[in-house]
């Protein structure tokens, strides 16, 4: 195309359509030079990068200008010993805030002392809710008796738009007249939102025909989708995983400079007591810290640390030493679709041998003992008052 940028100035292109006419990273370009010459702002950086584009423009991301490049480091190794990751894993953190590598670097040390973290997963679904209207109160109550005695009809709707996703379960609530419908899937080693997005509205479809209630929208926040919700720290969203390591009072002592007393105190008055207190929907140090860390390095969907870092943080008296855990209800993780596939993103999965199909629930074990790991090591520098002097040294140049 000749002279693209003086037809998106007289409004003949539009910006968002220039990957028609010409390959990804010149569209890329010439958007970016456009949007510098109409801000006055230089992009040199943004408009540096080395990741293949031509999938990205496509799938994740429209009117692309370039990249953002965060800084990845690694902390490890980290032993699991988990039912679908067995080994030890150097966890890729993608971060602008000093101090957190370290930190997490710290709680993988004092569980490789201790031998490995324990994990499991108890629950795997992905949810989706739409909203329908009823007429009355009695059509809300015959349409749910409607939906609870045709599952299996529901379920081979939802499943005819899907290969890897499988509807297991189905759960309504109500409020006046509108009815929610709250649809739980497997989705292999997808995250599984979009996945579930499509088998939902085959499903409401059916649903609607069948009882006369009226589809308002495919999603009517009972899912609840990167909103902190109660619901997902109840019934779980996504994977629930919990992780633990038993420490003994000579390892607390010396490589987390503290006493097992203090740990177990802090833990309560702080991510028990004090979140209970703040009316807080997660009792954990800063678990949203790994999480966000290890989303944005692997490709997944950065919203989802809402949901993905609630946690309970626990520190048990246990013979000769504490036993600490982290209960993660609604981690939604994937290895294969949304920004898995990005090279750098790719690269991070790889280095945990979690990339593509078969590894999103050794990808679920690892994130919930990295999370572990970050709360022992914040836990027991606030127990030994030494948070402030590694901001101090780390955190500031
Ligand atoms: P996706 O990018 O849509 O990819 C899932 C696809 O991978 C499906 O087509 C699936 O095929 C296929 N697949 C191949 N191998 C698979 C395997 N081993 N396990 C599972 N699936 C496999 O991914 P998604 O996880 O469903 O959705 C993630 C995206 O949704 C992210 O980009 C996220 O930002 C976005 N998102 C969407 C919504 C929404 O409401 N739509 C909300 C939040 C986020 P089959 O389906 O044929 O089995």
């Amino acid at each position: 195309m000749e002279n693209p940028l003086e037809k998106l100035r007289n409004g003949e292109l539009k910006l968002y359509a220039l990957e028609k006419y010409m390959k990804a990273d010149e569209a890329v370009g010439v958007r970016r030079q456009y949007i510098e010459e109409e801000t006055g702002t230089s992009l040199e950086s943004v408009g540096s990068y080395s990741i293949p584009i031509e999938r990205v423009v496509v799938r994740n991301i429209e009117n692309m200008i370039g990249c953002v490049q965060i800084p990845v480091g690694t902390a490890g190794p980290l032993p699991v010993n988990g039912e679908y990751a067995n080994g030890t894993f150097w966890i890729p953190l993608a971060t602008t805030e000093g101090a957190l590598v370290a930190s997490i670097n710290r709680g993988c040390s004092a569980i490789a002392k201790a031998g490995g973290a324990d994990v499991r997963i108890f629950q795997d679904f992905m949810t989706r809710a739409p909203v329908f209207a009823a007429k009355s109160i009695p059509h809300a109550a015959d349409s749910i008796r409607w939906i609870e005695e045709h599952f299996s009809e529901i379920k081979e709707a939802a499943e005819k738009t899907t290969s890897h996703g499988k509807l297991k379960k189905i759960s309504t609530y109500t409020a006046g007249t509108s009815v929610y419908v709250r649809m739980a899937y497997e989705t292999g080693d997808a995250m599984g939102m979009n996945m579930a997005t499509l088998a939902s509205e085959a499903a409401a479809k059916v649903i609607e025909e069948a009882t006369g209630l009226r589809l308002i929208a495919a999603s009517g926040n009972m899912c609840c989708d990167k909103k902190p919700a109660a619901i997902n720290a109840v019934e779980g969203r996504g994977k629930t995983v919990s992780a633990g390591v038993f420490l003994s009072d000579e390892l607390i002592r010396t490589v987390l400079k503290t006493e097992a007393s203090l740990l177990i105190e802090v833990n309560t008055r702080k991510n028990l007591v004090g979140s209970a207190r703040a009316g807080a929907l997660g009792f954990n140090a800063h678990a949203a810290n790994v999480v966000a860390a290890l989303f944005l390095a692997c490709g997944q969907d950065a919203a989802h640390v809402v949901e993905g870092s609630n946690c309970i943080t626990t520190a048990e008296a246990a013979d000769g030493g504490v036993y600490v855990s982290v209960t993660l209800p609604s981690l939604q993780v994937g290895t294969v679709g949304g920004g898995t596939s990005i090279a750098c993103q790719n690269e991070c999965l790889k280095l945990l041998d979690c990339a593509g199909d078969g590894k999103a629930k050794k990808f679920a074990e690892i994130a919930a003992c990295a999370v572990l790991a970050g709360e022992l090591s914040l836990l027991s520098a606030l127990a030994a008052g030494q948070l402030g002097k590694a901001h101090k040294e780390l955190g500031r140049g």
